[in-house]
């Protein structure tokens, strides 16, 4: 599975094709698309251009908590989200922190994860993936993509945050060491999170926020007050 830059009106954003066959609409946005706000006329905007019958976004605590988004739900934080019904799109927003689709092709139930450092440290890919096994998926049948992220390339950690990935038990080839830096490859040790957890198609978009040339917002570059949208959501 290959991931394919797409355009729909004023929304630029990246897919896979054959999973969106499957009935897993699904999109990692550039920058250049327009923000969505719960009540904004974005928000509107986005549903009309996708045929979505509403999304749900929350306010982000780079922490591990997953809602299961029944009946009309709308938490109001948290990380991780899961569709169960047809036509709602779970969003996640992101300048540098790592978008997590995780996809059960022919099954009613997709995930959606904001794996910053803490998120991935705290495991919340993991928990995604337990959670939508309780909902019946199966790991062999899932797969996940991995959007834009900051990549290994240009995210440097201290101590501090090294020293937590490798007590938490993560391997060290999430690691580079560079000119007496260390640089954290948060794919890396999200592809490990969902490797021990027995899933085998892990797809990298190999798309970093930061040395991109501007195509996505990215928070270590200075852009604060930036981010872009990733959604999951299951065709009617
Ligand atoms: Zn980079």
């Amino acid at each position: 599975m290959k991931f394919e830059r797409a355009q729909k009106g004023g929304w630029s954003y990246y897919r896979v094709p054959e999973l969106e066959a499957a009935g897993i609409l699904h999109g990692f946005f550039t920058r250049a698309s327009p923000y969505v706000e719960p009540h904004g006329k974005d928000g509107k905007a986005f549903l009309d251009a996708f045929a979505l019958r509403r999304f749900v976004v929350m306010d982000q605590e780079h922490g591990d908590a997953i809602h299961v988004i029944r009946d009309g739900e709308r938490p109001k934080s948290g990380d991780g989200i899961i569709i169960i019904e047809k036509d709602v799109a779970g969003v996640i927003k992101t300048a540098d922190c790592l978008p997590i689709i995780i996809a059960a092709p022919g099954l009613p139930v997709a995930g959606i994860v904001h794996a910053g450092w803490r998120g991935t440290a705290a495991k919340i890919t993991r928990k995604a993936v337990q959670k939508m096994a309780e909902l019946g998926a199966e790991r062999e049948g899932l797969i996940a993509l991995m959007g834009p992220s900051i990549g290994p390339c240009c995210y440097e950690v201290k101590e501090d945050v090294s020293g937590i990935f490798r007590n938490e038990g993560f391997p060290d080839r999430i690691f580079r060491e560079d000119g007496g830096a260390t640089y954290l490859d948060i794919r890396e040790a999200n592809r490990e999170l969902l490797r021990r957890e027995g899933i085998k198609n892990i797809y990298d978009a190999g798309l970093c926020t930061y040395c991109s040339g501007g195509l996505f917002a990215s928070y270590r570059r200075g852009e604060r007050g930036s981010r872009q949208i990733n959604f999951v959501s299951l065709k009617g």
